[in-house]
């Protein structure tokens, strides 16, 4: 059976610095899920454990600790949607994790990016951000994340061919999964589906072609080989992100030809 668009385990609220957008509330995120049929939706703030040292200095993590993401609670409620809690933590240059322990146990779900290569000096060093650095970076974060010891049937794998991972010309991030061998991929999604964390499928493939949709399309194909299990992720800042997800949910389900068996649970159904 193909794979159905049930829900959204990636979605920002206006308490995300990044989306600051007074529009972007809870309430509008669960109408959304509502009018689009979905049955559970999980909120993903970005988040820094104050307990985890590492963010003093760095404002944006500082200020979206737990007692800022809190504030979302309790989230609205809805006959025919869960909404579930979660946040989207950060592994920092020294691949620290930026979650401690005992906070995912007040997490519903956690997702957890090793691409967002956009930080200097937070998640990259100035000293060498080459895109032969952020390729061989790409596959170290990821190895170090799966090699923690962490409650992966609750941790989703966030965005691996976002723009983050190199941003300065709109093309360098396809660059630097072109750097990453067919080996490499496998070798990692191996652990992943191993691991059995979910596989976020998160790209906006309308804005691709050509060449460049095959090169980010790759990395799917290969984890869909090894066994990964994918989730649906919006990363939606704003309204006109939840407006466009599910049409693009659609086309990647299509180019990837996944069905139900190729889908991420993590919470329980019926
Ligand atoms: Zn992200
Ligand atoms: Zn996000």
């Amino acid at each position: 059976m193909k794979y159905i668009i049930d829900h959204d385990y990636h979605i920002h609220s206006h308490r995300s610095l990044c989306s600051d957008d007074p529009l972007q509330t809870t309430q509008y995120i669960l109408d959304y899920a509502e009018k689009n049929g979905l049955l559970d939706i999980c909120l993903t703030d970005h988040f820094w454990d104050e307990r985890i040292p590492g963010a003093e200095n760095f404002d944006f993590y500082k200020e979206q600790n737990f007692e800022h993401l809190k504030q979302a609670l309790p989230l609205p409620e809805s006959k025919s949607v869960k909404f579930y809690f979660g946040c989207e933590a950060e592994m920092d240059k020294h691949m620290r994790l930026g979650i401690s322990k005992e906070r995912f146990e007040q997490f519903d779900f956690v997702i957890i990016p090793t691409t967002h290569l956009h930080m200097p000096s937070f998640t990259i060093d100035e000293a060498d951000d080459s895109l032969e650095r952020r390729a061989f970076l790409y596959a170290e974060r990821l190895h170090k994340l799966l090699d923690m010891d962490l409650p992966f049937d609750k941790i989703g794998i966030a965005h691996l061919t976002c723009g983050l991972i190199a941003n300065k010309q709109p093309a360098d991030h396809i660059r630097v999964l072109e750097l990453i061998s067919d080996a490499t991929f496998m070798t990692l999604f191996e652990k992943l589906a191993d691991r059995k964390a979910g596989f976020e499928l998160n790209f906006p493939i309308f804005r691709y072609d050509g060449e460049a949709i095959d090169q980010i399309l790759r990395p799917y194909r290969i984890a869909k080989k090894c066994g990964c299990k994918f989730y649906l992720g919006s990363d939606a800042h704003h309204p006109g992100g939840l407006d466009t997800a599910i049409t693009q949910f659609a086309a990647i389900i299509d180019a990837l030809d996944l069905t139900e068996s190729d889908k991420f649970t993590p919470f329980p159904r019926g």
